[in-house]
């Protein structure tokens, strides 16, 4: 039965007082959630009722069947991939976002919508320390909201397409080339998918910590361009995925230099929420990035604390993503439009309508103020700094790179654990071993990945309500499991 106002207002005090019970009790749930496939269909019926049910009935079951079928990202032994931030702020905003539900593509289809998001994006370019070119008052360059990274990068792909197609008209596109490297997010990969285009991966080096070089860039652009193809963008990041590894955007911006053509969009999805210390600027690479990312990307939704989904993008021309993606027809225009007073965002991406997502950085970035947003920042990077150390002085594991920001890549690499100093391929059966064993547990998450055939295991700060006992049970487990495998591996290695 559809409720009405005062049903919801009743509905809506449980379900908060719910979730508040929920993060009252989130630190004594296991962090991954234990079902197997296929639980909720067999929990669910085949259809959607013919009559409407109780409200009260679909709560229950959302306590009931669906938490179960959960695994807790906001719990404060996630240490898996990356952070994905809530703050109670940011699921205020999404609710009242919510209940003003508009497709904000236009301005005139809710002024408050776009200049918000005009305001907030300045807010945040200032909060990184972006250069003023990117803010939305110069009028030239500007910032807008996204879902996710993936989007905002191939947003910026599609427009490097189309200014390269404007500057070299008749260029036939199989000669097109995206430059991602090995470390890139597949992101670059399904751009290159999703356009049909041709995307080099450059390699990187573990002496260069996985990040790539200015000569890697310029000699793949020379052979490129020698062989007749045209490099027209190149994805560098700031904060890899695999490892935390910085791009030399100084390198790589000086290079492109000669090739002003060539679109350099600097993705830093996780890592470049570390902007807004000042002390971190220099190692993210600031400098270079003001001087010569044509785009730039950040997700407020992975460690700014503002819940899925807010990426953010900004470019240097707001004219890039326009000649490339405005098309208004009849029904679309409006007079402020047609006068060009005010932003229409729709011309600014893909899709057409989109979500008040500003609302939510607002009211988190004023509950906790820039002092707010540093700080935690700062807390991640020092909690990841006592795992790091405790890795770095215990003889049976090393860090396979050095620590970025709050993730520490790390394996085990015994000399108290067996007998003999171990080849690379029996390093890496032992990690997968170990790493088997570490995910298996319930009370703690961690991810894998590979570094130039090195197996190795991640570990990053984020959640909200880390804190440091959180990070020394982590510890104790990891070392424990690391005790069991080393022993179970050598068990196999004996028997054969
Ligand atoms: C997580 C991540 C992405 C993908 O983010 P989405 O917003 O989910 O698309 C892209 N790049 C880097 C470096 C990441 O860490």
């Amino acid at each position: 039965m559809p409720l009405d106002i005062e049903e919801f207002r009743k509905a809506g005090y449980k379900a908060i007082d719910r979730i508040c019970e929920y993060y009252y009790s989130l630190q004594d749930k296991s962090v991954v959630s234990q079902v197997q496939p296929g639980y909720l269909r067999e929990a669910l019926p085949e259809e959607a009722p013919e009559h409407g049910e109780d409200f009260d009935a679909i709560q229950d079951d959302y306590q009931k069947l669906i938490v179960p079928g959960l695994t807790h990202w906001q719990h404060p032994s996630f240490f898996a991939y990356f952070p994905t931030a809530c703050t109670f702020e940011g699921m205020l905003g999404d609710l009242y976002a919510s209940s003003a539900t508009n497709p904000g593509f236009n301005w005139s289809c809710s002024p408050a919508c776009t200049e918000l998001e005009a305001v907030v994006m300045d807010w945040s370019a200032k909060l990184l320390g972006l250069s003023p070119e990117f803010y939305n008052t110069s009028g030239i360059g500007g910032g807008v909201m996204m879902t996710t990274a993936s989007d905002s990068a191939l947003t910026a792909i599609v427009a490097a397409r189309s200014r390269h197609i404007r500057t070299h008209p008749g260029t036939p596109l199989d000669k097109l080339v995206i430059y991602v490297t090995s470390q890139t997010h597949s992101l670059g990969l399904k751009a290159g998918l999703v356009l049909g285009l041709q995307v080099r991966v450059l390699d990187v080096k573990a002496e260069d910590n996985f990040a790539v070089r200015g000569e890697s860039v310029k000699k793949a652009i020379e052979e490129d361009r020698e062989s007749g193809r045209e490099p027209f963008v190149l994805v560098a990041t700031v904060g890899t995925t695999s490892s935390g590894a910085v791009d030399r955007i100084d390198e790589i911006g000086t290079v492109l230099r000669e090739y002003p053509n060539i679109w350099l969009h600097v993705d830093a999805a996780w890592a470049g929420m570390t902007l807004s210390c000042p002390e971190y600027r220099e190692t993210a690479r600031l400098e270079a990035i003001n001087n010569y990312a044509t785009s730039f990307c950040t997700n407020f939704h992975k460690w700014g604390l503002v819940n899925f989904d807010a990426s953010t993008l900004w470019v240097r021309e707001r004219t890039l993503l326009t000649d490339a993606l405005d098309i208004t027809p009849e029904f679309l225009r409006t007079k402020h439009g047609d006068e060009g007073t005010v932003i229409d965002y729709r011309n600014w991406h893909l899709g057409l309508g989109r979500r008040f997502r500003s609302l939510k950085v607002w009211f988190v970035l004023r509950s906790w103020g820039v002092e707010g947003v540093r700080g935690y920042i700062r807390k991640c990077i020092a909690l990841n700094d006592i795992f790091a150390s405790a890795i770095r002085s215990s003889p049976d594991f090393e860090l396979v790179t050095p620590p970025s920001f709050a993730l520490t890549v790390f394996r085990l690499s015994p000399s108290t654990l067996t007998p003999q100093p171990l080849s690379l391929e029996s390093l890496n059966d032992l990690n997968r071993l170990f790493y088997t064993r570490l995910s298996k547990r319930h009370d703690l998450l961690l991810t894998q990945t590979q570094l130039n055939g090195v197996f190795c295991i991640r570990f990053a700060v984020g959640a909200a309500r880390t804190e440091e006992a959180d990070v020394r049970r982590a510890v104790d487990v990891i070392r424990e499991e690391a005790t069991l495998a080393a022993s179970a591996w050598q068990e196999v290695k004996a028997t054969g």
